[in-house]
């Protein structure tokens, strides 16, 4: 069993350890007390509803002051040491995840404004957390042991229920951004959870697809399930096949890398999962990041994004867990930008096709997870490359 600890920061943040379930370690008032003098915590920012297409935006000026790619031995989430009182008051720590210091919703909850047209605004509720993979600073999640993708997953399971169960929330979204590239502003292997008091827009669209076929269907099947069966039967754009979890890059893929990883059980977000099935999670979801890095000389970005079930009473029966993971690269010294067909139509055009990328993927030589926690993914062989 993870150990799970809950503790707060100096200005009321909370922030839980888990730990590896192999090495439990005590957590005393010692290890979890914040020393520093912190700020009291500001009042939320605001959303604001976009009457021309029926989507909230948040509004977070206070971010520009956040945290922006600090050296090392200034990292906010490196464990404490005499000289960088980071936010994680222990000198050592496996997984944990905390409130953001510079959240884009919350930290206060409620709910958006019912029926909102042009014009409305509403604090910006909700909770925006972030999950540290590892206290090593460098390294990347493919480098964690398959131990420590297991308490992650832990992690992210005991937050979705945690958060789910706050008021006024609709979506629990756990998410990894990798990479410079993409934005990230922090190098240590972090990822985030934002918990919105709205279903997002692509969710909705997501949701309502999901919901229509659910009803056509007289609620016997999924839009997800029975992709998931199709893919399998075709075979031809799968990436693994798992127990409990397959892997394909789907068949009309937007990105020049794009990887869908669903659960063969209809269930509606990670905290539905059993004990067995998060075992082959972690081992799976560590085979495909290995896969993605294993393309290009160096390592991929990617955004890894969970889609679970909205706490929507209409979208949810209709709705199954999955992960999408995509990468803007497609090459090894371009990026697909988001230009005008994307960017202000939402049209994508596609430079590879998703049977190739299937088949470089699947052609991987994947190497075995290392048994020490965040250690360096180990070199793959050229001749591995496709
Ligand atoms: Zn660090």
């Amino acid at each position: 069993m993870t150990g799970i600890t809950s503790t707060r920061l100096a200005d009321g943040r909370e922030l839980i350890y888990f730990d590896d379930a192999e090495s439990p370690k005590p957590r005393t008032a010692e290890t979890t007390t914040d020393h520093r003098d912190l700020p009291e915590r500001g009042e939320p920012g605001e959303v604001r509803f976009d009457a021309l297409t029926d989507e909230w935006v948040a509004v977070a000026a206070h971010r520009q002051t956040r945290t922006h790619l600090p050296p090392a031995d200034q990292c906010p989430i490196c464990p404490t040491t005499a000289n960088n009182p980071s936010e994680i008051p222990a000198p050592d720590y496996d997984v944990v995840v905390f409130e953001n210091r510079f959240p884009s919703l919350g930290p206060a909850l409620g709910s958006v404004p019912a029926d909102p047209a042009w014009g409305t605004t509403g604090p910006a509720y909700g909770r925006c957390e972030v999950v540290s993979f590892t206290p090593e600073h460098t390294g990347s999640f493919s480098g964690l042991s398959e131990a420590r993708a297991r308490t992650v997953v832990e992690a992210w399971s005991q937050r979705t229920e945690a958060l789910s169960a706050l008021a006024g929330i609709k979506q629990v979204f756990p998410f990894e951004n990798r990479g410079a590239d993409i934005g990230v502003t922090l190098h240590h292997p972090h990822g985030q959870i934002y918990a919105y008091p709205y279903v997002t827009p692509r969710a909705g669209v997501l949701g309502a697809a999901a919901r229509r076929f659910y009803d056509q269907a007289d609620g016997r099947q999924t839009l997800t399930g029975s992709l998931l069966a199709a893919e399998r039967n075709d075979g031809g754009r799968m990436v693994m096949e798992g127990e409990n979890f397959s892997a394909y890059v789907p068949f009309a893929a937007r990105w020049p890398l794009e990887i869908h990883l669903v659960p063969h059980r209809q269930v509606p977000d990670l905290a539905a999962l059993s004990g067995e099935e998060k075992d082959e999670l972690a081992h799976v979801y560590l085979d495909l990041l290995k896969r993605l890095d294993a393309l290009y000389p160096t390592p991929t970005p990617y955004i890894s994004a969970w889609h679970q079930a909205p706490l929507d009473d209409v979208l949810r029966p209709a709705s199954y867990l999955h992960l999408q993971l995509t990468s803007p690269r497609r090459a090894a010294d371009k990026l697909k930008f988001l230009a005008g067909s994307e960017a202000a139509m939402g049209a994508f055009i596609n430079d590879t096709t998703p049977e190739s990328v299937a088949e470089r993927l699947r052609a991987v030589v994947v190497p075995p997870s290392t048994p020490s926690p965040a250690a360096a993914p180990a070199a793959v062989p050229e001749g591995a490359r496709a």
